[in-house]
Formats: structure tokens, sequence, C-alpha cells
């Protein structure tokens, strides 16, 4: 079931693969931001959209 984790403004796909990560690591991977919108990610499982479709 792969892992899918999206900007919750821009939805740009930030993480999409069968292997499951840490939010907070693949968030430190980017830098801390969206590299798309440029928006802060902050992992809030409300607003990080971790999808397993
Ligand atoms: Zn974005």
């Amino acid at each position: 079931m792969p892992q899918k984790i999206l900007c919750n403004k821009c939805e740009k796909v930030l993480y999409d693969h069968k292997d499951l990560k840490p939010p907070a690591e693949i968030i430190k991977k980017f830098g801390g931001e969206c590299p798309q919108c440029g928006k802060k990610l902050i992992f809030d499982p409300e607003k990080v959209v971790i999808n397993s479709r």
C-alpha cells in the first residue's frame, strides 16, 4: 500500500512511494517548505494528506 503525501495548498505530490516514511523526515527533505508553492510544511495529520490509494 503506497504512502502519499501532498502539499495541502497546491496539492503537489511530495512523496509517493510504497515504503512508509515518517512525514517529518519527508518534510525535512524538502527543507520545511513546499518546492512548488513555498508553503511551510508542518506535519499535521489533518493538513498533510496521506492517501493509501
Ligand atoms: Zn505547495
